[in-house]
């Protein structure tokens, strides 16, 4: 089997779940950036600061009170979509996680935002006060040293705030000896400390496993409904792919990525945001740039760039998701039977059990899409074969390869 399909109930299924994710990503920014609109036609900006202004006349210490306030806004606006979204989700099965558990991991989360958005926005209106001109290259110069600190912390102390993860050689010691063997035909060793096994099926019923972190964080976790879904060569083909990442400095590049594309969404917002306080003073009831007045009018330029930053970030993301895929089935070749279809097998069954629609809109995958579309992967895993005379493998050379035949 190379085409991946989805028989007819399946697939039923996966078109609701693939047109409510449009509609709720394209219509969701659209609701968002109407809402935000209509809140600063209405004078909000001001209206808040105003009453930051009443409790303080520190500017500094407003930003604890409009920043917040913004916050909290933003969330509300978004939440009847999270809500459908949770509901379908449950509904179709591709969730398990209680309503009970949904609000605290709710609630959890605005904590979070509501602590690193407040720090973030006060830092950069103290940037504005401080350099009007050249404030959005000193934020992005703050913010390099500081997205590193959060992708080495993230994994140790956010990560588990919402999830459980204990070690993989624990839960399943025979698994970890046989990633080690996939970790040994890339000329890698992860310490089998460096793996994990994450307790998602509290909270869904697909598998996947992902590599996170940054130096001395950086690990390979394994969620464990791959290990309860699939069989043991394809949990090796969906490692393969993941030590691909690892191997092949995924996440160094990543935030290298961001760098540049963070610099060049800085100094657009930077003119964008100038553009919207100078035109639309009387009307956002802004009083000036550095004033916490304009703090909704920048949540809006932030929403609408951030928008179209969205299909570079994915094209990034596809890019490098397809590296990983030709890295994880020469990392599988000698060690299952046979690559090719085990990788194919593997994407057939993950399509399955995450409800994957086997055609969609390529301008939506161009979009909205972190990976390629199940479709392709399978077809390209079928079809991959550096094996051949007179090809090559890509990352891995040949060797002489053992087998768990
Ligand atoms: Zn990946």
């Amino acid at each position: 089997m190379t085409a991946y399909t989805l028989p007819p109930d399946k697939l039923a299924k996966a078109l609701v779940l693939y047109h409510a994710g449009i509609w709720s990503y394209f219509g969701g920014t659209l609701w968002t950036v109407l809402v935000l609109y209509l809140l600063l036609r209405v004078g909000a900006g001001a209206a808040i600061r105003n009453l930051a202004a009443r409790v303080t006349p520190r500017q500094l210490l407003q930003g604890f009170i409009v920043a917040p306030f913004w916050l909290v806004i933003l969330t509300a606006i978004d939440l009847p979509i999270s809500l459908a979204l949770h509901h379908l989700n449950l509904r179709y099965g591709i969730s398990v996680e209680p309503w009970s558990m949904w609000w605290i991991d709710f609630a959890k989360s605005l904590g979070l935002t509501l602590v690193v958005g407040t720090a973030v926005l006060s830092v950069l209106y103290l940037l504005i006060r401080r350099s009007p001109r050249r404030w959005w290259l000193w934020f992005w110069i703050i913010s390099l040293p500081i997205e590193l600190a959060a992708v080495f912390l993230v994994p140790i102390y956010i990560d588990p705030l919402f999830n459980h993860f204990s070690p993989l050689a624990k839960a399943d010691p025979a698994l970890v000896q046989q990633l080690e063997r996939v970790s040994a035909r890339g000329n890698l060793h992860i310490p089998p400390s460096r793996m994990f096994v994450m307790n998602a099926s509290a909270k869904v019923t697909g598998p996947n496993a992902y590599v996170t972190g940054f130096g001395s964080s950086k690990r390979i976790v394994v969620w464990d409904t791959t290990i309860r879904e699939l069989p043991t060569p394809q949990i090796l083909a969906v490692y393969a792919h993941e030590q691909g990442h690892y191997v092949l400095h995924h996440i160094q590049k990543g935030m290298l990525f961001s760098a540049l594309v963070t610099f060049i969404f800085f100094w657009i917002a930077f003119q964008l945001f100038r553009y919207v306080v100078l035109w639309r003073t009387r009307s956002f009831h802004i009083s000036s740039l550095d004033d916490w007045s304009s703090l909704g009018a920048l949540l809006l330029v932030v929403m609408v760039l951030g928008f179209f930053v969205d299909p570079v970030s994915n094209a990034f993301s596809r890019h490098i998701e397809h590296q990983a895929d030709v890295y994880g089935e020469e990392a599988i070749h000698g060690l299952v039977p046979n690559p090719q279809a085990t990788m194919a097998a593997s994407f057939q069954r993950l399509g399955e059990l995450w409800l994957e629609v086997p055609h969609p809109n390529p301008f939506v995958v161009f979009w909205t899409y972190s990976h390629p579309p199940t479709s392709y992967r399978m077809s390209f895993a079928a079809h991959y074969n550096p094996w051949a005379p007179g090809h090559h493998p890509r990352y891995i050379g040949p060797q002489s390869g053992d087998s768990i035949r």
